[in-house]
């Protein structure tokens, strides 16, 4: 069977196991610097669940992704599309209850734009609290973080957005839509806050300030790209769908547990 959910029959979709993972990729579409195309976070985070689902296939179902996040604070850039938080939630979990309505019983929440991270979180636990199904939300380079550590090139604050992880990943899958050369270091790193720094795998935001986009980087790039290559992207890509695996076999094993009420 495909695990393409686009591609299934109603009566395959009847007759899945309701144990698969079905895999929910929510990205955006947003300026990524001079150098990367507005569809960045979809075309990596489709990579990934459409990896896992290679090497699962008996596992998982992948949806159609949901292009479009939270990021109006991007809109001072061209071709950035925003959707509102509340709007985000509520179009998410219409697709979690239909899911749900459906007799699937476990959901991966995979985002792949930074300022979704508190929409998915809310909209996983939103679902469960609505359909009591097991829904999980992660951002896809939190579950690799260790493993872009070992690979990368990149200084501190190197890895934030349209930086080495996010340019070397596309340039390993589609090096004809990524120009490096155009691309400029905005590292941001501070090493005089102890609080508002941001780098994907080296951790920061413990506490947050989301400024407009345009007030911190000149050309919309966050981190470091110029160190970016195709083969380094390999492996980031790589550990990316082997962790995300591992989270989606871990799902599978999770018990379905039941509420009791105490009143
Ligand atoms: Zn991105």
């Amino acid at each position: 069977m495909t695990t393409d959910y686009g591609k299934l029959t109603w009566e395959e979709v009847r007759d899945a196991d309701k144990d698969r993972v079905v895999i929910l990729n929510v990205s955006a579409t947003e300026d990524h610097g001079p150098h990367m195309p507005l569809d960045t976070d979809t075309v990596l985070g489709m990579a990934v669940a459409n990896g896992v689902a290679a090497a699962a296939p008996d596992e998982v179902l992948v949806m159609p992704p949901i292009a479009y996040g939270f990021n109006e604070h991007h809109k001072d850039f061209p071709g950035v599309i925003w959707i509102q938080p509340e709007t985000l939630i509520a179009f998410v979990t219409d697709v979690t209850k239909s899911l749900a309505h459906h007799g699937f019983r476990r959901i991966l929440l995979l985002n792949s734009h930074g300022s979704n991270h508190p929409i998915l979180d809310l909209s996983a636990r939103k679902t469960v609290i609505e359909t009591g199904i097991i829904c999980v939300s992660a951002s896809y380079w939190n579950l690799c973080a260790d493993r872009i550590n070992e690979h990368r090139k990149s200084d501190i604050g190197g890895i934030a957005h349209a930086g080495e992880f996010e340019a070397a990943m596309y340039a390993h899958l589609q090096p004809e839509h990524v120009h490096i050369e155009k691309s400029a270091a905005q590292n941001l790193h501070d090493p005089q806050t102890n609080f508002f720094n941001l780098d994907l795998a080296m951790g920061g935001g413990k506490a947050m300030l989301m400024r407009w986009w345009s007030e911190v980087s000149p050309d919309g790039t966050m981190g470091d790209p110029t160190v970016a290559d195709p083969e380094t992207g390999k492996l980031f890509l790589t550990a990316a769908i082997e962790e995300t695996t591992a989270l989606v076999r871990e799902i599978r094993a999770l018990p379905i547990l039941a509420r009791k009420d105490h009143h």
